[in-house]
C-alpha cells in the first residue's frame, strides 16, 4: 500500500498529527496517516510553481499524451485501484470496478482529446487596423480539495481538466479516504514531469485551510459541503482567487400521474441508494402525483427492502456502509427526528444495518411535507422521502424551493410536459425518465448553493483556463 505524499519528485510521510483510516465495513483501523506540515504544504506549492514554468508551455498534444498514459495505467491496474477504494470506502468492489473505474479512465481520455480542440471566436480585424485573437491560457497553481464519497473519481474530475489545460496542482484528498489518492500519486510520479501534481494529506481545518489561504495558489477547486464552500469563498476574497465549488445536493424527483411506475421504482431503488445515498445527485426527494402516490410508496418500500448490503459474499452487495460512525449517526438522527412527526411514516428501513461497521438500512419515509427537515436538508445517506402533490405547478414550485440546485428528474410519458417542467427547474441537470446518468462529454455542476463551475465536459476546461485577448496594431 502506498502511504506517502507526493511533493515534487519526493515521497514523504506527513509530520503532523495522525489520522486513523478506518474500514467502514468493520469499523477497524486500516492504518494511521500523518498529515502534512505547513512546511510540506509550502514545498508542494513551490514544486507546483516551478513545474508550472515548463508545463504551461507544453503543447496540448504533449499534455494529451500524458493524460492518455495515465488513463492506460489506471485501466491496467483497475483491480488494484478498485480493491483499495472498496477497502477505504466500504463500497461493493463490483460497483467500483464496473461503474467507477471505467468512468475515471474515460475522464482522463476525454480531457486528453478535449484539450486539443478548444474553441474561440475567429481571429480578425474587429477594429480596422488591429488584429485580435483569443488565447485560453492556464491559470497557475490549482489547489484541489476532494470529498470522501468518490475519492478516485473526484480526483479525476479535478486533476484531468486542470492539468490538461496546463495548470499544476496541489491536491488534498479527504482525510477519511486518502488511500487511492496515494496510489494515484505513485502512478502519476512515474508518468508526469516533477511537480505537475502534488498530493498532500490532512484535515480540512488545517491542511485544507492552508491550501485555500496560500498566496501562491491562483484557484481553488473544492467538492464538499456548502459550509466548506463558504469558507473557501471567504479565504478566496483575501487574495482574489478563482473558485470552483461543487457543493451538496438534494435532488427532487417529480413523478407525474402518467409515469411508468415500475420504471420509476426500479430507478429510485438504484439511484436513491447508490453509494449508500452518499451522492450529491441521489434521487432522495420524491414528489409523487396523488393518483400514483399509494402504489408508488408501496412498490418502492417493497423494492427497497430487497436491497442487498452487508453480505459476506461482497459480489452480492448492492450498497455499502456509510463512510463513518459519525455519518451513520447523522443519518440515524435525521430518521429519528422525522419519526417524531405523526404525518410521516418510515415504510421500510429506519434502523442500523449491522452490529459492526457503519451500515444503515435503506429507508423510505412517506408522507413528508415540504417544510419537513427530511425534505429540506441533505441527509447524504440511504434515505428517500416521498411527498404527495395534487397540483402540477405546486410540484415544480416545491422542487425549486431548495437551497440546493444540482440535479433533478421528471417522470412522465408526455414529452411536452417533461420539457416544460425541465425548462422551469433551477438545477444544473434535469433528467427525463431517468436519473443519475453522467457522461464525461456533459457538464456536471450546480446552481444556487450547490455552487458553480462545471466538472467534466469542455465547460470544465473553460473553468480551468483564463480567456485572454491579444491585439496587434498594423
Ligand atoms: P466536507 O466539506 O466536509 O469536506 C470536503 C473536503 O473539504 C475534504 O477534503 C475536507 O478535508 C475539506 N475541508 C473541510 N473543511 C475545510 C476547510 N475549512 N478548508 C479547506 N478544506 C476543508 O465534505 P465531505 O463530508 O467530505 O463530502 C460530502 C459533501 O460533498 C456533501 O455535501 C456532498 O453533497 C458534497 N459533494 C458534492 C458533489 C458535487 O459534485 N456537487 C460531489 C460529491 C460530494
Amino acid at each position: 500500500m502506498d502511504t506517502q505524499m507526493l511533493i515534487g519528485a519526493k515521497f514523504e510521510a506527513g509530520t503532523e498529527i495522525e489520522e486513523k483510516i478506518l474500514n467502514p465495513k468493520t469499523g477497524e483501523m486500516i492504518l494511521d496517516l500523518a498529515e502534512a506540515s505547513l512546511g510540506q504544504i509550502d514545498a508542494a506549492v513551490d514544486a507546483a510553481d516551478k513545474a508550472f514554468q515548463s508545463w504551461s508551455t507544453t503543447t496540448p498534444g504533449q499534455r494529451s499524451a500524458y493524460l492518455l498514459a495515465i488513463a492506460d495505467a489506471v485501466e491496467k491496474d483497475a483491480l488494484g485501484f478498485a480493491t483499495l477504494e472498496a477497502l477505504n470506502c466500504g463500497k461493493p468492489i463490483n460497483a467500483v470496478l464496473n461503474d467507477e473505474i471505467p468512468a475515471i479512465v474515460d475522464c482522463y481520455r476525454f480531457f486528453a482529446g478535449a484539450i486539443r480542440t478548444l474553441q474561440a471566436p475567429a481571429a480578425g480585424e474587429y477594429l480596422p487596423g488591429f488584429t485580435s485573437m483569443i488565447r485560453r491560457d492556464p491559470i497557475g497553481i490549482v489547489g484541489s480539495i476532494a470529498p470522501w464519497n468518490y475519492p478516485l473519481m473526484m480526483m479525476a474530475w479535478k486533476l484531468a481538466p486542470a492539468i490538461a489545460a496546463g495548470n499544476t496542482v496541489v491536491f488534498k484528498p479527504s482525510e477519511q479516504t486518502p488511500l487511492t489518492a496515494l496510489k494515484m500519486a505513485k502512478l502519476m510520479a512515474d508518468i508526469l514531469p516533477e511537480g505537475v501534481v502534488n498530493v498532500v494529506l490532512g484535515r480540512g481545518e488545517s491542511v485544507g485551510n492552508a491550501i485555500i489561504n496560500h498566496p501562491k495558489i491562483s484557484m481553488v477547486s473544492i467538492t464538499g459541503d456548502i459550509a466548506t464552500g463558504k469558507k473557501v469563498l471567504a479565504a478566496a476574497a483575501k487574495t482574489v482567487k478563482r473558485t470552483h465549488l461543487e457543493l451538496g445536493g438534494k435532488a427532487p424527483v417529480i413523478i407525474y400521474d402518467d409515469a411508468d411506475i415500475d420504471a420509476v421504482v426500479s430507478a429510485i431503488r438504484t439511484f436513491g441508494y447508490y453509494n449508500a445515498g452518499q451522492d450529491c445527485t441521489a434521487a432522495c426527494r420524491i414528489y409523487a402525483a396523488d393518483k400514483v402516490y399509494e402504489k408508488f410508496v408501496a412498490d418502492l418500500a417493497s423494492a427497497v427492502s430487497t436491497l442487498k448490503y452487508n453480505q459476506a459474499d461482497d459480489t452480492e452487495n448492492e450498497i455499502g456502509p456509510l463512510i463513518s460512525k459519525r455519518q451513520r449517526d447523522r443519518v440515524e438522527s435525521f430518521v429519528a427526528r422525522a419519526s417524531e412527526h405523526k404525518h410521516m411514516e418510515v415504510v421500510t428501513g429506519g434502523k442500523l444495518g449491522s452490529d459492526k461497521g457503519f451500515f444503515y438500512a435503506p429507508t423510505v419515509i412517506a408522507g413528508a411535507l415540504q417544510d419537513d427537515e427530511i425534505v429540506r436538508r441533505e441527509v447524504f445517506g440511504p434515505v428517500v422521502s416521498v411527498t404527495r402533490f395534487s397540483d402540477v405547478d405546486q410540484a415544480v414550485t416545491w422542487a425549486n424551493d431548495s437551497d440546493y440546485g444540482l440535479a433533478s428528474s421528471v417522470w412522465t410519458k408526455d414529452i411536452s410536459r417533461a420539457m416544460q417542467t425541465a425548462a422551469k427547474l433551477r438545477y444544473g441537470c434535469t433528467w427525463i425518465n431517468t436519473h443519475f446518468m453522467l457522461c464525461n462529454e456533459m457538464p456536471h455542476g450546480g446552481l444556487k448553493q450547490s455552487g458553480y463551475g462545471k466538472d467534466m465536459s469542455v465547460y470544465a476546461l473553460e473553468d480551468y483556463t483564463a480567456v485572454r485577448h491579444v491585439m496587434i496594431a498594423h
